[in-house]
Parts: C-alpha cells; sequence; structure tokens
C-alpha cells in the first residue's frame, strides 16, 4: 500500500496536470494575468523525452494563444514558413501538386518544432511552476495524489493531461476508443548531408504520397531531421513491416526513403473520444487539449488545445473569485467549438484514405 504524504498536503489555487502546449500555454497566460498555478508533469525534465515532429500553429487558435501569452515575437523568430510548402504524389510517383512558400507569405499556418515550442513556454514561466516528475495517479475531493507518494489541494483541478487523461474519469466514464488506424514512425537525421537527394525530394515542408491503402507522408524538421511515416488501416499492434513493405506498384523512391530511416519504425495506434463529447459541470474540474476532445491528427489537435488554454485562463482571470462562473464561461464555448472542428477533422481523415484519397485531397487543394 503506497504511504502520501496527506498531512504535508500543498494548497494550490490552480493546479495543471501535464505540461503539452495546453497545459504550459493555461500557466503562462495565468501568470500573464497575476494567477499562480502549478503544473504538474511526469516527465523527468523538459528534455527527457524527444518532444516529436512539427506543428504547425493557425492564426486563430495556436497563434492566437501565443498572442495573449505575450509571447508572439519569440514563436515567429523559431517558426518555420517554408515549413507550409507541400508535395503531393501519387504511389507511383506523380507529382500532383507542388507549392512553394514565397519569402514574404503570411505566416498563416507555420510550422514550429515541438521542443522549439516548449522551451519558448518554459522560459516564460517564473521558476517552480512546472513540477517535473510528478504523475498524478487519482483525486478524493479536492485532494490530489501523485505516483511519487505526494499530495496536494487544489481550488481548480485541470487536466491538461492528453489522450489518457488521469483527470478525465473525474467527469465522464467516456474513454477513447481505437479509430482503427495506426501511424508507423520513423525519421531520417542531418538528412541534407547523409540523403541529399532524398532531402531534396522531400523539399523544406511536407510531402505526401497517396497510394490505394496507406499514405506515406514526410516532413522537414527545423533540426535537420526529417521525419518519415506511413498511415495505415490495421491492428493496432500492427506488424510495422505491414505499413513499411510497399506494394510492388509503389515507385522504388518511396522504397529509398523507408529504407533510409535511422530508427526502428514505431507504431503510434490513432485513439478517438466521441465528437461532441461533454460532460456534467463539477465544481473545481475542468479539462483542456487532447484530455477533452481527442480527435483525427489533421493540425488540429494541439491549436485546439492551445485555444482552450487562452480561453480557460481569460474566463479565470474575468473571475477570479468564482472558479464555477470561470467553468460557466469556458465550457459550453469550448464543447461548442471543438465539437465542430472534431467533426471536419474527421472528414478530413475520411478524404484522406481510400482508394482515391489523393483525387479527394487534389480537388480539396484545387
Ligand atoms: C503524428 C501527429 C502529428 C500531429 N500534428 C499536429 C499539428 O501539426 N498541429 C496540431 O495542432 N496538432 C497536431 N497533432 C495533435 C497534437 O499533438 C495534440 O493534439 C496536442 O499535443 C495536444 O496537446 P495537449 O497539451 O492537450 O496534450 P499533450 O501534448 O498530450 O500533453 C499532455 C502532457 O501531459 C503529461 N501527462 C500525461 N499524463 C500525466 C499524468 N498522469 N500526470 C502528469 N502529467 C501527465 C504528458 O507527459 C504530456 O506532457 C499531431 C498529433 C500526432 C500524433
Amino acid at each position: 500500500m503506497k504511504q502520501y504524504t496527506v498531512s504535508r498536503a500543498e494548497r494550490i489555487m490552480i493546479a495543471i496536470i501535464g505540461g503539452g502546449p495546453g497545459g504550459l500555454t493555461l500557466a503562462r497566460i495565468l501568470h500573464v494575468h497575476g494567477i499562480d498555478s502549478v503544473v504538474f508533469e511526469r516527465d523527468a525534465s523538459g528534455d527527457a523525452r524527444s518532444q516529436g515532429s512539427m506543428l504547425d500553429l493557425h492564426t486563430d487558435t495556436g497563434q492566437a494563444a501565443l498572442q495573449a501569452a505575450g509571447l508572439e515575437r519569440e514563436f515567429l523568430a523559431a517558426a518555420r514558413g517554408e515549413g507550409q510548402d507541400l508535395r503531393m504524389l501519387d504511389h507511383t510517383g506523380t507529382m500532383l501538386l507542388q507549392e512553394d512558400t514565397p519569402d514574404d507569405a503570411p505566416m498563416l499556418r507555420p510550422e514550429i518544432d515541438r521542443a522549439d515550442l516548449r522551451d519558448i513556454l518554459l522560459s516564460s514561466l517564473p521558476a517552480h511552476t512546472v513540477r517535473w516528475g510528478s504523475a498524478f495517479t487519482h483525486a478524493e475531493g479536492n485532494l490530489l495524489y501523485f505516483a511519487d507518494g505526494s499530495t496536494a489541494t487544489c481550488d481548480l483541478l485541470v487536466g491538461a493531461d492528453g489522450a489518457n487523461s488521469r483527470v478525465r474519469p473525474l467527469l465522464t466514464d467516456v474513454e477513447p476508443t481505437y479509430s482503427g488506424k495506426v501511424v508507423v514512425q520513423s525519421s531520417i537525421r542531418d538528412a541534407d548531408r547523409t540523403q541529399p537527394e532524398l532531402a531534396e525530394m522531400v523539399g523544406r515542408g511536407n510531402y505526401w504520397a497517396f497510394g490505394p491503402d496507406r499514405m506515406l507522408g514526410a516532413q522537414r524538421n527545423g533540426n535537420g531531421v526529417v521525419q518519415v511515416s506511413v498511415s495505415i488501416y490495421g491492428p493496432s499492434d500492427l506488424d510495422p513491416a505491414a505499413a513499411t513493405d510497399l506494394p510492388d506498384e509503389w515507385a522504388p523512391q518511396f522504397r529509398r526513403l523507408l529504407a533510409a530511416c535511422d530508427e526502428p519504425f514505431v507504431v503510434r495506434p490513432a485513439y478517438l473520444l466521441p465528437i461532441g463529447m461533454t460532460w456534467p459541470r463539477r465544481s473545481g474540474v475542468t479539462l483542456l487539449g487532447d484530455a477533452a476532445h481527442l480527435m483525427p491528427s489533421h493540425g488540429e489537435g494541439a491549436n485546439q488545445s492551445m485555444r482552450d488554454a487562452a480561453e480557460l485562463a481569460q474566463a479565470i482571470a474575468a473571475h477570479p473569485d468564482d472558479l464555477d462562473a470561470a467553468l460557466e464561461q469556458y465550457e459550453p464555448a469550448m464543447f461548442e467549438r471543438t465539437a465542430k472542428v472534431a467533426e471536419s477533422s474527421a472528414e478530413v481523415a475520411k478524404m484522406m484514405s481510400g482508394p482515391d484519397a489523393a483525387k479527394k485531397v487534389l480537388a480539396f487543394f484545387s
């Protein structure tokens, strides 16, 4: 039986579980409004694990949140406008669409490395805002329990702890279900030097090749890495080779791209929450980001998470002495906005799969 230090539970006004894009944005905007919070993050430190690939942040969501956080300048310095480039092909290697971003193009959806975004947010917070190595396990009333045996009490608990949220069960029994699709991922390090021909083929941004039963994607990151992935329907424990052994009709350049990857391919099954999921209001607890609305990963998840954070921070700042009123301002609007976005993300997911995906996506972009 684990021993908890309940008698010495620390008192906190706003406890945020999870230091992803949503949780850190919330802590930062609260700080801008002079409100302290504590972020409990299970990672042992800011560089405990690779943050993965790029995020494209949109003007009305991710970028608007960074504006509210007073971090627009830092974002623009780290963002890559050329990351908006897109090359779209079919599996025979025929180029269907090539969009290169002019140098003076507006930064509508620039890409930023996840690690850079995390660094910008972390360095904008007062020291000790983030408690590393603090995995939240459960709560009893307003008493929070962590895996290291520590406890804390809070006035408002915010679950920003992603797809497998441990806070979500306090509000609903609904759990994410497997979408049927996996993304099988690896990467090429220092691609310009080690694989110049493939690096040139992928270009400065996104490279998508659509085949009858799978999509191959490659994406240029800011640090010379090219991320490579294959999205395919199959069991959640699919053997990666079933995705990366391309059928004969695929052009050889795609096989070369997969063969050049440095790391073993990792299978990431995609889980989803039901579109339009809500929960009955509960005083002192709420959710944001993937914890609240896990949707297909088509460029909206982090953006919506950061917008949730901005709206929740603004609601708390408007009602610092009445957190129920803050939730009344935040939750219904968040439910309505994210249900619509989840609906359109599901449509994009449908469009990007199936034997005529290339045709449908091309028509969409045209
Ligand atoms: C391949 C891929 C590509 C994507 N591309 C994009 C894109 O281009 N644009 C976009 O907007 N979205 C994109 N997304 C979606 C995006 O990554 C997520 O929607 C986003 O990260 C959600 O942010 P979050 O802060 O809500 O949760 P997360 O980023 O999942 O952060 C949750 C944090 O909580 C911590 N945590 C979890 N459990 C606990 C616990 N019990 N105690 C303490 N800490 C805990 C985790 O360690 C993590 O740091 C993509 C997703 C995938 C899979």
